[in-house]
């Protein structure tokens, strides 16, 4: 998995804070807990956002054990869950690890569809699953955004994500390591200290939408921090959609166009942008190498590019199975292709959109099927909307009836104001009936917005 440990050497591999490991160092305190855990089936890592985290896990892959990743600010009841559910053997937290230790790599061979993590989902639309991932899906997945984002050796990598989910633990420190690049992590992010980096000698930046958001109001205010963000050679947005009117505000300030992937625990990344290739506001690019995919009704019947549906996938880059949860596990699959609960229409040239999530994000109001993504992408356009979330309610009339939860920007906007925007820009049968407003919307540790959260 990880060539570059041995090959690298004097190369830089981690920065957190002022704590510098080249790859010759990495590998040895790696080696030290690979011995540290021989033997051990399964280890849980306390996942703060240091290099202790990613040396205790680089140590635990080399090791071939696989590793359960917890949110350090992980509550009573679900880390009660999580511990009883995977029942790791050991759970390393920083004091556990030291940095400067040097044994050697373990010499063993581990099969390609070894569990490699045990990844908690974002607990976005029910409890948190135990994804079990193989190694296979680990590699393949790197190597396909490898190709799609052209990453080498040379790029150093801005990281401000937490180290507990698919993101920033396996795109954003599994990835650069097995490229042989290296990665600055910014401990929690900010956009002067992105910039920073940006502005020097870092290549791209991985980021969730909610800190584009930022980076473009502090953009737009600082033409200097504009600037450093502009040498960047790659800035990659994911994990919720990216609003189309951010991803203009940061091309309008910076001259970048973001690029855009979607993914999922259960089977990494299934879509990119290339980075070569033209950067759509509003969708996520085609599969990436090796991931078919496909857009089906309830029934599994696929359907024709530019309708509403599921997307299904298959590949190497896919999950073994939800742990303990076979019933969960049935489900997911159809004829071998997985289920991903995402809706998304498809582009002539291939390039997907996603319009949300099946449970909240699917509206059938008035006998259409409506995607929430496309409502909310339209109502962030109008100049006193600061953030917005769209779902359906259960209506006598309607079936269901389009709600529109409104934070403003400043003043309260019109009901009536937003409702005829939507009705203009898209066709009057998407305009919400309902209008609410909101101090702020509720998100999940990833800025995702829990839907379920928002009820009467
Ligand atoms: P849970 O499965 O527990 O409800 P979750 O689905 O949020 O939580 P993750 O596996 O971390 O947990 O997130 C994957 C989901 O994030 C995808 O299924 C999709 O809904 C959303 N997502 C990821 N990238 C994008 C993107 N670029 N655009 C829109 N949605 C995205
Ligand atoms: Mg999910």
């Amino acid at each position: 998995m990880f060539g570059e440990l041995t090959r690298a050497a004097d190369r830089p591999a981690l920065r957190f804070g002022d704590v510098d490991l080249t790859y010759r160092q990495l590998a040895g305190a790696a080696g030290a807990v690979a011995a540290q855990i021989k033997g051990k089936e399964r280890v849980a890592v306390w996942a703060t956002p240091t290099v202790q985290t990613a040396v205790a896990v680089i140590g635990a892959l080399v090791a071939g054990v696989p590793v359960v990743p917890i949110n350090p600010k992980v509550g009573e009841r679900e880390l009660e869950h999580i511990l009883s559910d995977s029942s790791p053997d050991v759970i390393l937290r920083e004091a556990d690890i030291d940095v400067t230790a040097s044994a050697p790599l373990p010499d063993v061979d581990i099969a390609d569809t070894a569990p490699a993590f045990i990844v908690y989902t974002s607990g976005t639309t029910g409890p948190p699953k135990g994804v079990v991932l193989p190694r296979r899906a680990v590699m393949s997945n790197v190597d396909a955004l490898a190709t799609a984002w052209e990453w080498t050796s040379e790029d150093i990598l801005v990281h401000g994500l937490p180290l507990f989910h698919v993101h920033g633990l396996i795109i954003g420190i599994v990835g650069p390591l097995r490229r042989g690049g290296s990665v600055r992590h910014l401990g929690k992010f900010s956009s002067e200290a992105a910039a920073r980096e940006l502005g020097g000698d870092a290549t791209m930046m991985f980021g969730v939408p909610t800190m584009y958001h930022r980076l473009a109001a502090d953009a737009e205010a600082d033409p200097a921090l504009a600037q450093a963000v502009g040498k960047a050679r790659l800035l990659v947005s994911g994990s919720a959609a990216l609003p189309a009117s951010d991803h203009d505000r940061i091309f309008k300030a910076t001259g970048q166009r973001i690029v855009e992937r979607y993914g999922m625990s259960e089977t990494l990344m299934n879509c990119s942008v290339r980075a070569g290739g033209e950067r759509r506001p509003g969708t996520v690019g085609p599969p990436v190498d090796g991931v078919d995919l496909r857009i089906v009704d309830e029934r599994g019947v696929r359907l024709p590019d530019g309708e509403i549906g599921e997307i299904e996938v298959r590949g190497p880059n896919l999950f073994l199975e939800y742990l303990n949860r076979p019933d969960a596990t049935a489900e997911a699959f159809r004829d071998g292709w997985f289920r991903t609960g995402d809706v998304a229409t498809v582009d002539p040239d291939g390039y997907v959109r996603i319009v949300g999530r099946r449970a909240t994000d699917l509206i059938k109001s008035g006998g259409y099927k409506i995607g929430a993504g496309e409502i909310e992408n339209v109502l962030l356009e109008h100049p006193q909307v600061a953030e917005v979330a769209v779902t359906g309610e259960p209506d006598d009339d309607l079936g269901e009836r389009i709600v529109a939860w409104i934070v403003p920007a400043g003043d309260r906007p019109d009901e009536q104001d937003l409702i005829d925007h939507v009705a203009r820009l898209l066709t009057p049968h998407k305009r919400p009936r309902v209008v609410r407003f909101l101090d702020a919307l509720p998100r999940n540790d990833m800025g995702k917005v829990t839907k379920r959260a928002l009820s009467q």
